[in-house]
């Protein structure tokens, strides 16, 4: 028990670590590129943070939190999701006192207690952005487009956008009363979730995926067909934006975030290579959240990209992320003396920056070549008691089998190298 790792949980071993640094390493860049900073907040926050800025009505506050008590008493939950921290460090730095709007991206740990599936695990990991102090629908379409350009810039194709407004309080006080009448006659047909709902939040009623809700809901009315003037043409300014930005998108009115402070945009990336769990990417506009979370009345959005499920969906899609080379030379050693070489040489090199190993279990030449191809070494150089009287040996490319003499020498094997490195 104590050798298994928790359920929903999994590590991240050195064989694919590489996918992950080559996606963080790219979502960085882009973020860079359209003027993000990096933004790092605990992996965990006052209870109350969540219960507010998630939402009291909400699977992950009623069901899904990690919460405990600390030894002093405190109510403390580990971050089930970005934004509501990033939203609350906004509001402690008083960044809303900055320079508008603040554009801030993150890489982080999430953690939900839900039942583990494929694309759905308890530990998982997001990249998320969120953009703080601008109401304007340029802004919503830039936000779009930093998670188009990624996936793009990754080569993933066939990723679906689909975007919808959910309003503003004001329409929807009007729309709610609508879906209300509508869904009231209807609720012994509806599953007991959505029964749940109607009360609380009944506008997530229209995202529930059981199939006989849905066959109910089939000409409910939509908050679409009922936006303010106001949300009506910010809608449209965003379309108008995308179209300018050449990213594709459909209307899809069922997408929905039931809370007060959700407002208008509200989109998804969602794949369809990787099976129930699809949305890979989802996000939205909250210009209620921060006053929600007891700052000054600010305008806000951003997305949740999840990074199992990006990783899932390269995988799927066949999309070959190159293993790095692990080390730039396998120093191999047979005898005692060479032994002692090797370990200094091996020392010497690394510290003057080059990647390299060399046995440490007496193996056979033999077994210790076919380690180093192993380790994905790009040279070998071997040392025996015959290089070792001469004062020189044979670095030889891995890639290529091209032998070079070299004197045993750490300066004139570190030169070698780089020259042959610098290259390719
Ligand atoms: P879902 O519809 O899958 O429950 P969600 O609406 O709860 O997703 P968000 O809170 O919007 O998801 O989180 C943003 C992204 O984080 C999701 O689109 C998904 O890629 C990822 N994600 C959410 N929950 C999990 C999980 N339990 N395991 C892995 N990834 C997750
Ligand atoms: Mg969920």
């Amino acid at each position: 028990m104590i050798a298994k790792a928790p359920r929903g949980t999994r590590d991240v071993l050195p064989g694919e670590v590489h996918k992950w640094l080559y996606v963080e390493d790219m979502f960085r860049k882009v973020c860079r590129n359209f003027g993000y900073g990096e933004i790092r907040t605990p992996l965990f926050e006052h209870t109350e943070l969540f219960q507010r800025g998630v939402g009291e009505t909400t699977d992950i506050v009623q069901k899904e939190m990690y919460t405990f008590e600390d030894r002093g008493g405190r109510s403390i939950t580990l971050k089930p999701e970005g934004t509501a921290p990033v939203v609350r460090s906004y509001i402690d730095h008083r960044m809303y006192a900055e320079a508008q709007p603040i554009k801030l991206y993150y890489i982080t740990p999430c953690f939900r207690y839900e039942r583990p599936q494929s694309g759905r695990l308890r530990a998982f990991h997001q990249f998320g952005i969120e953009v703080l102090g601008s109401e304007e629908a340029s802004v919503d379409a830039e936000v779009i487009a930093v998670a188009a350009v990624f996936f793009e810039k990754l080569g993933l194709k066939g990723l679906e956008l689909r975007i919808n407004s959910v309003g503003c309080p004001e329409c929807r006080k009007e729309y709610n009363r609508k879906l209300k009448d509508y869904l009231r006659e209807r609720l012994p047909k509806l599953c007991q979730t959505c029964n749940t709902r109607f009360d609380l939040n009944p506008l997530r009623i229209i995202d529930c995926k059981e199939e006989g809700c849905q066959k109910v809901l089939e000409d409910v009315p939509l908050m679409l067909d009922n936006l303010c003037d106001e949300c009506s043409r910010h809608f449209d300014r965003l379309k108008q934006n995308l179209d300018l930005l050449d990213i594709e998108y459909m209307v899809d009115p069922k997408i929905v975030r039931g809370l007060d402070y959700y407002t208008k945009t509200a989109f998804e990336f969602v794949s369809k290579d990787i099976g129930a769990q699809g949305t890979v990417c989802g996000g939205g506009r909250y210009d209620g959240l921060v006053e929600e979370c007891g700052g000054p009345d600010t305008p806000g959005i951003g997305f949740g990209l999840g990074i199992e499920r990006l990783i899932l969906t390269l995988e799927s899609q066949g999309i070959d992320i190159a293993r790095p080379e692990n080390m730039d030379i396998y120093v191999v050693n047979i005898g005692e003396d060479a032994g002692s070489k090797a370990l200094e040489m091996v020392y010497r090199l690394r510290v003057s920056g080059i990647s390299a190993e060399c046995d440490h279990l007496n193996r056979s030449l033999r077994a210790q070549m076919k380690y180093a191809d192993k380790m994905n070494a790009r040279y070998t150089l071997v040392l025996g008691d015959e290089e070792i009287k001469n004062g020189s040996g044979y670095l030889k490319d891995m890639r290529t089998g091209e032998e070079l003499k070299v004197a045993l020498d750490v300066g004139e094997i570190r030169e070698t190298i780089l020259q042959k490195k610098g290259r390719n």
